[in-house]
């Protein structure tokens, strides 16, 4: 029986398969998983960061962060010619989605001019585009949108109730708004959240509860693990149990049974065992390559290794007269 696409979670729901035996858990996800997604495939992105360093928010996770000392040089918004290069080549290591991101509050109007250059030449390699850039306006959203922008990544970050803990320059309300701008102008979301930050596990159901009660499922669900970075505030926080973090993989899976669900930030601390709990579990997405950000990432070698010993397969972009269509449709049996 096909699971239905929900938006009225109730917060004891999402805590309840928590609860479950894991064992239980990993079960409901995977048959979930299964009515909407080749379980063996899985898709591959690749980010760069075209802006680096300086940020003026504080997001204590964050070594963009300009308050936080951390080694990250600041950067300036990287050349149109500089980014194809590096989109060229995340093409022939695999992906078939460049992610973009640029360490901003809110970008200026000619910064968005400027990113919506890159992106008219990034799509024109045949890759699916992501961009993260911060709050953005509905004029912003619209340019970027012309420009052949596919999905527009805004994380959630944590539960409502905790985002005071990690965040002080912006309001969770802030985030909403711009997703809410991003979605009118027709763009696709990517949007998710980071555990490991010290919340609690109902905290962790809270963030998940709000994500599936968008009045619609983010096309892309990044599920990240804090990577400690000395010198910002969470740095030294006690990490999460590997075995809670495969349950935020599956609980994410069955709540939102037909978005992609991302392994992101934090990978590279996972070993293959727990990666390869969260493919079961439901993730169907990684972060290949560049590195992440500002913080490594496990190296192409090792990831095409690991999809070698699992029988996974990457997704490709499948191109239809001059539109990118990828990864989510083509192998969903819902
Ligand atoms: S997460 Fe984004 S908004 Fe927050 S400090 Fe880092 S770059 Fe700035």
């Amino acid at each position: 029986m096909a699971h239905s696409i929900r938006h009225d979670w109730t917060r004891a729901e999402v805590a309840a398969l928590f609860a479950l035996p894991f064992n239980e858990l990993l079960h409901r996800a995977h048959s979930v998983h299964r009515e909407h997604h080749d379980p063996n495939a899985v898709q591959v992105s690749t980010l760069l960061s075209i802006k680096t360093g300086g940020c003026p928010e504080d997001c204590a996770y964050c070594p963009q962060a300009a308050r936080y000392d951390t080694g990250v040089q600041a950067q300036k918004l990287m050349s149109v010619d500089a980014v194809l290069a590096r989109a060229q080549a995340a093409k022939d290591a695999g992906a078939s989605r460049f992610c973009m991101g640029a360490a901003w509050r809110s970008p200026k109007d000619r910064d968005v001019e400027k990113v919506a250059e890159i992106v008219r030449a990034v799509k024109g390699l045949g890759l699916e585009t992501c961009a993260t850039l911060g709050m953005l306006n509905g004029e912003q959203a619209k340019t970027l949108k012309s420009a052949g922008l596919d999905y527009y990544n805004h994380n959630l970050d944590t539960a409502p109730e905790f985002y005071g803990e990690i965040i002080h320059t912006r309001q969770y309300q802030d985030r909403l708004d711009t997703l809410e701008q991003v979605r009118e102008a027709g763009l696709k979301t990517c949007c998710g959240g980071i555990v490991g930050m010290g919340e609690t596990r109902d905290q962790r159901a809270g963030l998940l509860q709000t994500l599936a009660n968008l009045p619609e499922h983010p096309e892309s669900v990044p599920i990240n693990q804090l990577v400690q970075v000395e010198g910002t505030p969470l740095s030294g926080t006690e990490a999460i149990d590997p075995f809670d973090f495969v349950r935020t993989i599956a609980v994410a899976r069955i709540l939102m049974p037909a978005s992609m669900v991302r392994l992101s930030a934090g990978r590279q601390q996972m070993d293959d065992a727990v990666q390869a709990l969260c493919f079961f579990a439901g993730a169907n997405s990684i972060f290949y390559g560049e590195k992440l950000l500002t913080t490594g990432n496990p190296d192409v070698e090792h990831d095409r290794q690991l999809f070698k010993r699992l029988n996974l397969h990457a997704l490709e972009v499948v191109e239809t007269s001059g539109t990118v269509h990828a990864d989510i449709v083509e192998h969903c049996a819902a």
